[in-house]
């Protein structure tokens, strides 16, 4: 594939999936290099309406095929809270009140009320690939773990240090980050993305 637009302005995500994307495609471009590129508004209540609404969108705004994600913790005891909200779980916007420390604090104080052996839960990321002549297509990763009762480790980012990965006896936020990256929700997904992309080769 020539060229590849993913809706995102992070950074870090450009760079990140630029690495995962080695190979089968020239150029990724972003949302940063267009003049007015929309800001998706995240209204949907599934992983799967959020990343095929952004990809929809950057695909018709650019011409380009387009690549989405989104991601979160799902917590079975919490009826799979905080699911699609759990960048904002504690509070909308990036003022005082939110964040990845305010909503750990708020998933902490929720989880304190559950027993140890119901907190079972799960990272999930959903990636959306849509083209201008209309594919659409999804897919997924997932890896199952338990929320802890307090942070153990100084890794990665958001939720990582509440959560213990199934069959490690570490959180994730222990894991190196090329540990992360072999077996991550957003890694799995990738490999399937990849996978999608080899068979148009
Ligand atoms: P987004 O898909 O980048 O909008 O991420 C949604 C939110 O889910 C993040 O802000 C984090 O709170 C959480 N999240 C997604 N992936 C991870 C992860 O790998 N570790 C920890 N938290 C995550």
């Amino acid at each position: 594939m020539k060229r590849l637009v993913v809706a995102t302005r992070n950074n870090g995500k450009i760079i990140e999936i630029n690495a995962l994307l080695s190979g089968l495609v020239d150029q990724v471009c972003s949302a940063a290099d267009f003049v007015d590129f929309p800001d998706t508004i995240e209204d949907g209540i599934t992983f799967e309406e959020n990343a095929l609404k952004k990809a929809r969108e950057a695909s018709r705004f650019t011409a380009l095929p387009a690549l989405a994600d989104d991601s979160g913790l799902v917590v079975d005891a919490l009826d799979g809270r905080p699911g699609v909200f759990s960048a904002r779980f504690a509070g909308e916007g990036t003022g005082e009140g939110t964040g990845d420390a305010a909503n750990n604090a708020r998933l902490l104080e929720e989880c304190s009320k559950i027993p140890a052996e119901q907190l079972q839960a799960a990272f999930v990321c959903v990636l959306a690939f849509v083209t201008p002549e209309g594919d659409e297509q999804l897919f997924s990763g997932r890896i199952a773990g338990r929320i802890l009762s307090e942070a153990r480790g100084d890794g990665g980012f958001g939720y990582d240090p509440l959560f213990l990965v199934d069959g490690l006896d570490r959180s994730m936020a222990e894991l190196t980050l090329a540990e992360k990256n072999s077996l991550s929700h957003r890694a799995q997904a990738f490999r399937k993305f990849r996978e999608y992309l080899e068979t148009l080769k």
